[in-house]
């Protein structure tokens, strides 16, 4: 089943229950937890405010009056030694009453990315006695689920350490108060499903041999040199005796794993195997660092993304869930990721949208080796997943230069943070998500018809030179030599006009391959202007409100159209910059548009890589490579149905551009 189709299903599913009544959902939040923060670094990314974002946020949407809210709770010293050991828990406990600030320095700096103060010790107590709160009230029956608002966050925390911003183990302690100090209420096999980008090394540890706990673990990995580094993040990782199995890593091999690539996991390692375990409850240590604009994590879940991982685990314990916080460092992100998945317990609104983006094709590699590990254990997992679902894939190098500098960023390890990297300059446009549908519709709804009234020529030299593949891209479907089919544009109002030109720049094919095409290069315009050249292009008179659809298609992104993606003011001020990188889907190739002059005092605007991809293609970064003939045949098609060329004119003038040196 692909991913759109789980989608689907799941949409009846929602609305089914959308008109039940409001489920007991319970949260907590405690000030005190805020009292815990860095004595020095002021910008430390494990700040208060990201427990407070998220309160302020469920208080201001009127989903807070809606929950149950409950008290703080400081933990029980018994239920901590469920799962570290006496030392740590001393450690910890004496931590706030030591003499001075440097001494507690001295302690801290003995540990992996660790700070103390004062506040330390309460917020350590409240953070884990309150994810027990949750656990024990949802496990009772008196909730239904449950979010913990806590820090310090859990899931690094190891028996005998504090690590990674993480003092106590919250859900891991949780966990084993439920199964070991409360076995009445019946609460025998438990989920955790951790979705922090990093590893849950603490609480692997933890349960490594225990099968009453399904500790799930998707992660950037990075080859084991992403925090917390090495080989426990690693898929081989699987549990050990009693517990053989039970333990499942997904590890990223690369920054941007996004909705797709998340669901794609779900699909196909987390929903088969949690139908097979049937937990009686799932507890998840929801950090929100793989979401968009996180500094930490390089990861772009969207709130949309959370909603739907969200709302798949609900299916199993009869919904019982506890989320714990974890970790998340932008703010928006947090609060609006929040926001998503409390909606999601309070099942308020079915969970609706598209998803247009495909998994990496490192996604697929990392899903079929995951499986292929675990199916002695999950049988259901050693079905082989058939070409048709793997081919729906991006492949890595799509990325454009500037992403892969970033990516070089994260790795080099800090200091000061020891493994955590905070890359302010790394905050995204996409943190302006917002996640209410109703919002969004009237504000799509808005920039739509204020677009609609301005009329762009859209300039084209690949294979949009064929009217009839350009009108896929307007009325959706799919012709000659596609693979897959076009959306097409919410207004499908064909173009007004189409009229030739050429233009001074270079026309060269690059890249490997493309979801539409298949494998072979794809043209794209050298972004600045050469005499010595010369490009035939097709020029389309169509609304800018359908330039945003076009470009958005060419682009493959998951991007939810609340906003337009190229608005009024990009208009105007491409007039004098000539170009702009559109960023909310810079992982497409064609983000940069290029204004070309105007032609019935009309804009024209063509759509191409940026002038730093260009020389990625020079150097070799990425590869230069002729089209595949179907694709070649669509744009000697269009050159010849637009009188421009004869056939053979037509071939010879592509074979050149697919020859020639760059
Ligand atoms: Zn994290």
């Amino acid at each position: 089943m692909d991913v759109k189709d789980e989608v689907d299903g799941l949409l009846s599913r929602s609305s089914d229950v959308a008109t039940t009544k409001d489920r007991r959902v319970g949260l907590i939040y405690d000030e005190r937890m805020c009292q815990h923060y860095a004595p020095d670094y002021e910008d430390h990314p494990e700040c208060p405010d990201r427990v407070r974002v998220i309160w302020d946020r469920l208080n201001s949407s009127g989903l807070a009056k809606r929950c149950i809210i409950l008290n703080a709770k400081d933990a029980d010293d018994n239920h901590l030694a469920l799962v570290h050991t006496k030392n740590h828990i001393d450690l910890i406990k004496n931590i706030s009453s030591e003499r001075s600030e440097s001494r507690r320095k001295r302690t801290a700096a003995k540990f992996n990315s660790i700070y103390f103060n004062e506040g330390s010790s309460e917020a350590a107590y409240l953070a884990a006695g309150s994810v027990i709160e949750v656990a024990e009230k949802v496990a009772e029956g008196k909730l239904d689920s449950g979010f913990a608002i806590v820090r310090p966050p859990g899931h690094h925390a190891e028996e005998a350490e504090p690590m990674g911003f993480c003092l106590y183990n919250n859900v891991a302690i949780a966990t084993s108060f439920l199964l070991n100090e409360r076995r009445e209420l019946g609460i025998n096999k438990i989920l955790i499903v951790d979705w922090d980008v990093h590893h849950g090394n603490g609480t692997q540890k933890m349960f490594y041999k225990d099968p009453r706990v399904l500790f799930f673990s998707v992660h950037r990995h990075d080859f084991g040199t992403f925090y917390p580094a090495g080989d426990d993040g690693s898929y081989i990782m699987t549990g050990e005796g009693p517990g053989a199995g039970y333990n499942i890593n997904v590890p990223w091999e690369n920054s941007r794993c996004g909705d797709a690539d998340y669901l794609a996991v779900w699909d196909h390692i987390l929903i088969p195997v949690a139908q097979q375990f049937n937990p009686d409850m799932i507890i998840i240590s929801a950090g929100f660092d793989a979401a968009i604009g996180d500094p930490l994590g390089g990861c772009r879940v969207s709130p949309y993304g959370y909603s739907i991982m969200l709302d798949k685990l609900m299916e199993f314990a009869g919904g019982k869930i506890v989320m714990a916080l974890e970790g998340g460092y932008n703010l928006k992100s947090l609060a609006n990721s929040a926001q998503a998945c409390v909606e999601v317990l309070l099942q308020d609104k079915p969970v609706i949208g598209t998803l247009e983006a495909y998994p990496f094709e490192s996604t697929w590699r990392v899903i079929q080796e995951v499986r292929q590990q675990l199916s002695a254990y999950w049988p259901i997992l050693a079905v082989k997943l058939s070409d048709k679902v793997i081919d729906r894939r991006i492949t890595q190098i799509e990325f454009s230069s500037s992403d892969s500098d970033d990516d070089e960023h994260e790795h080099t390890p800090s200091i000061a943070l020891d493994g955590f990297k905070t890359v302010d300059d790394v905050i995204q446009p996409f943190v302006n998500l917002k996640v209410s549908e109703d919002g969004q519709d009237q504000e799509a709804t808005t920039w739509r018809s204020e677009l609609s009234k301005i009329n762009i020529w859209y300039a084209t030299y690949g294979s949009n030179m064929s009217i009839s593949r350009f009108l896929c891209y307007i009325e959706g479907g799919q012709t000659e030599g596609m693979r897959k089919p076009c959306v097409g544009s919410v207004d499908k109002t064909k173009p007004k006009k189409i009229i030739w030109k050429t233009f001074p720049h270079r026309l060269f094919f690059a890249r490997e391959r493309t979801s539409t095409w298949g494998p072979g290069g794809v043209a794209f315009f050298h972004p600045k202007s050469n005499d010595q050249e010369k490009t035939y292009m097709c020029l389309y008179k169509i609304t800018l409100e359908q330039f945003n659809d076009v470009l958005l298609q060419e682009n493959a992104s998951s991007y939810n159209m609340s906003h337009p993606l190229f608005d009024m003011t990009a208009l105007q001020s491409i007039q004098t910059e000539k170009c702009i990188s559109v960023e909310p889907v810079q992982r497409g190739w064609y983000h940069n548009v290029v204004y070309l002059g105007k032609e019935e005092d009309i804009p024209i605007l063509t759509m191409t890589c940026t002038a730093s991809d260009v020389d990625s293609f020079v150097s070799g970064k990425f590869p230069i490579n002729p089209p595949c003939k179907e694709y070649a045949n669509t744009l000697i098609k269009g050159l010849v149905e637009g009188k421009q060329l004869s056939e053979e004119e037509a071939s010879a003038y592509i074979h050149e551009a697919s020859t020639k040196p760059l």
